[in-house]
């Protein structure tokens, strides 16, 4: 029998307003414990919450870029749970009136497709537990250490429909809602600082036209290279129990990275469980059109315009991927350099090629704070292009100006990098090598063309090395009649 696997993403998304979802905290974690708190994010009673309207434009933000509608009306909601993390027993969050329904992401490459969104909607964050001792699991602890600075921070929810069919094509949905969201500045949108996080939920069917199958949540993903993996081996368990006539328990399972496994912890909760019910603390929003148009007038270029816009331009989409990438500002240089006149094909080159590869040798992956400006890339690659630098003089003269050396000009003369391809040097420095190599010379003039080279050598010799090889190699082939 052959199966389908069937997926819908879950992403939190942590913004990066300054303050929290419904006080003035500063909505950052890193502070010493309990530090950033007040009585409205340690829900102590009697403290009323008040929406943070930065929040909501952030929101908005997001569901336009996914091609959402925005509700006119939406609504928070009590989500009920008891967990020493949550001091209210009860997380806001929307449930039936979210702000943003019905959108879509495209994934463009080998794993195609248009994904449907199903909600994106607003809630907090709780706060931290550390459980000391034992394996850092609740059940083995001596202790549990609360931190309750990240208690109340926003938190984005966006819901795909069940649109995904594979590990691979869940991966790239996730790089591209990431690249979306660090593109829109609305968050750290960081995998490894949990600013971004994905639950898969994952089931497996006969074909495209049987009814979905019981579904798994998996959790704890925190690359997405772990979360491919942990998809791909739900797949396998899901396809091996039903293939041996057992039954798929829907659960919540947690992937275990080092082992490669999922494992199955609690049996999950309906949103009955949850007895949620609109926050009688908080009035439904009212977002009128204007307040929608401004949002929507605020989106930036996305990276799957920015990309086809490179391609357009005759970039590669290997090359144009890298360079639409949000967080490198790559596409920042790539942008100025060709405003400032550079060949895009040359400055794609260039940017993917030896910018990201001296980055790299300095431990960087982004050019946030590098001195490199797109008009110094220009300069340098009309210099390459005018042979006043070799390609390889020009890759230093690169280093020189990323590490604040000064503009390519300037680097190249300060590291006597310059070429001469002034024609009357080359001729002079020529005429000496002649003058000291008659026999030599005879013999070229009679044919002898592999005297080029020597010819070449002695006149980079003579010019220390600084004169344009292909220059003086013409120079001498004219000299000789060849
Ligand atoms: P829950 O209340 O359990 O979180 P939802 O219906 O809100 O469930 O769906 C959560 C996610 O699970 C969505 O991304 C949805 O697309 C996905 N999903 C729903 N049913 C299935 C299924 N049978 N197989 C895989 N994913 C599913
Ligand atoms: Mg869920
Ligand atoms: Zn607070």
């Amino acid at each position: 029998m052959s199966w389908e696997a069937v997926i819908g993403l879950e992403t939190h998304v942590e913004l990066s307003t300054r303050s929290k979802m419904f006080c003035g905290c500063p909505a950052r974690f890193d502070a010493a414990p309990n530090t950033n708190v007040c009585p409205v994010c340690l829900g102590l009673p009697g403290a009323l919450p008040v929406p943070n309207r930065e929040a909501i434009n952030r929101i908005m933000r997001i569901g336009l870029a996914l091609n959402c509608s925005i509700a006119p009306r939406p609504v928070f909601h009590r989500k009920n749970y008891f967990y020493a993390d949550l001091p209210k027993n009860y997380q806001i969050s929307q449930f039936d009136l979210p702000v943003c329904v019905d959108g879509y992401l495209d994934v463009g490459g080998d794993h195609e497709g248009r994904v449907g969104i199903e909600r994106v909607h607003q809630e907090e964050d709780t706060g931290k537990s550390t459980h000391v001792g034992g394996d850092g699991r609740i059940t083995a602890a001596a202790y549990s250490l609360l931190d309750f600075n990240r208690s109340g921070v926003p938190l984005v929810e966006i819901v795909t429909r069940p649109d995904i069919r594979s590990a691979a094509q869940a991966r790239t949905y996730a790089q591209e809602l990431r690249l979306l969201v660090e593109a829109l500045g609305v968050s750290d949108a960081k995998l490894e600082e949990g600013s971004i996080r994905f639950d898969a939920n994952v089931s497996i069917r006969t074909g495209p036209e049987a009814p979905l199958g019981t579904k798994v949540e998996v959790k704890n993903m925190n690359s997405f290279r772990s979360l491919e993996r942990a998809v791909a081996y739900e797949i396998q368990r899901q396809t091996a129990r039903l293939g041996a006539g057992q039954r798929i328990v829907m659960e919540t399972r947690h992937w275990d990275e080092e082992v490669g496994v999922t494992r199955g912890g609690r049996v999950k909760e309906g949103s009955s469980d949850y007895r949620y019910f609109p926050d009688p603390d908080l009035v439904p929003m009212d977002i009128d059109r204007s307040w929608e148009e401004k949002m929507a007038a605020l989106l930036p270029e996305l990276p799957a315009q920015r990309r086809t816009r490179y391609e357009d331009l005759g970039i590669d989409a290997a090359q144009a991927a890298t360079l639409a990438g949000a967080g490198s500002h790559l596409h920042r240089l790539f942008d100025d350099a060709v405003r400032s006149g550079a060949g895009p094909a040359q400055a794609g080159n260039w940017v993917t090629g030896e910018v990201v590869a001296i980055l790299r040798r300095s431990g960087k992956d982004s050019l946030e704070g590098s001195p490199l400006s797109g008009a110094h890339l220009a300069e340098l690659l009309a210099m390459i292009r005018k042979s006043a630098v070799s390609a390889s003089a020009a890759r230093e003269v690169l280093a020189g100006v990323m590490s604040g050396e000064g503009s390519p000009g300037e680097v190249a003369a300060a590291r006597d990098l310059l070429q001469i391809s002034d024609t009357g040097v080359l001729e002079s420095a020529l005429a000496a090598v002649i003058a000291a190599n008659p026999d030599e010379f005879a013999r070229l003039r009679n044919g002898e063309r592999k005297l080029i080279g020597f010819f070449v050598g002695r006149v980079m010799r003579e010019t220390r090395g600084k004169a344009d090889p292909k220059l003086a190699g013409s120079l001498i082939r004219d000299r000789a009649g060849l």
